[in-house]
């Protein structure tokens, strides 16, 4: 048993033991090329959240993940056979709800730990935030943690070099051959500025890629998985281990 893992943890090892910081994976439920699992995301948000959480716990810091979310926003992806979609209100009335156990428990420091990109804590924490002055809200998108470029090269953001590698790594027995793999192609929208990113419509997902990738899977190896994976939740564990220790109304002066 992790004691840092709730899902795992038991009530008399749990009932005395401080908690200074909770940790929400949350990830989605969606179709990843032909030969990546649906439940990707979610098992990427349980090894990110578990591995970071192993460091910061061996490290002191009180730390407790909470069951990883299932399912994301996939409002684009509305016509992907069983892709499930949670709007953004109803991510919002699930955040309130656990954020409400938390500050009535004296826990008062959340992290939010993404792992889809159609997924955006922000708004949703602004509103919390006003709701709840006493707690500290943080989220973190495991993507972003360490510098993708420094392992792989092939650019992509869905089903890509970077989580097929995760994959081989994390669980070889769910991906397919990747000769069974398609290219994910990814078709840019015909307006210049959504092109340069200074504008933005969400991605029609159908119309933007044939095998629902978006970025090439072939260069993956079970190697950079492992390498990423471990930069990213090192970087995550000291995020928590500051988030831990820093005092909620005096934490500004870095
Ligand atoms: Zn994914």
């Amino acid at each position: 048993m992790r004691p840092y893992i709730l899902a795992e943890t038991n009530w008399k090892a749990l009932k005395d033991q401080q908690v200074d910081l909770a940790v929400l994976p949350w990830g989605a439920t969606e179709a990843h090329n032909y030969h990546l699992p649906y439940a990707t995301d979610v098992i990427e948000a349980d090894a990110i959240a578990a591995a970071s959480a192993k460091i910061a716990w061996d490290n002191g810091t009180k730390v407790m993940v909470l069951p990883t979310i299932p399912f994301g926003v996939n409002t684009g992806q509305a016509d992907i056979k069983l892709d499930i979609n949670l709007n953004p209100s109803t991510q919002l009335a699930i955040l309130d709800d656990i954020v409400a156990v938390l500050s009535r428990q004296g826990i008062k420091k959340l992290l939010v730990l993404n792992s889809h990109g159609g997924n955006d804590f922000k708004p949703m924490l602004r509103e919390l935030g006003l709701r709840y002055p006493d707690m500290f809200l943080v989220s973190c998108f495991w993507i972003q943690a360490a510098d993708r470029k420094q392992f792989f090269e092939a650019p992509g953001d869905h089903a890509d070099e970077m989580e097929t590698s995760l994959l081989l790594y994390l669980r070889p027995d769910l991906v397919l051959p990747l000769e069974e793999a398609g290219e994910g192609k990814e078709r840019k929208s015909k307006i210049k500025g959504i092109r340069e990113g200074w504008a933005w419509s969400e991605r029609q997902w159908s119309m933007v890629t044939e095998d629902t990738g978006v970025g090439n899977p072939k260069a993956a190896t079970e190697e950079k998985g492992k390498a990423f994976l471990e930069a990213a939740a090192h970087n995550i564990a000291n995020l928590y281990t500051e988030i831990a220790q820093v005092t909620i109304h005096d934490r500004y002066g870095g």
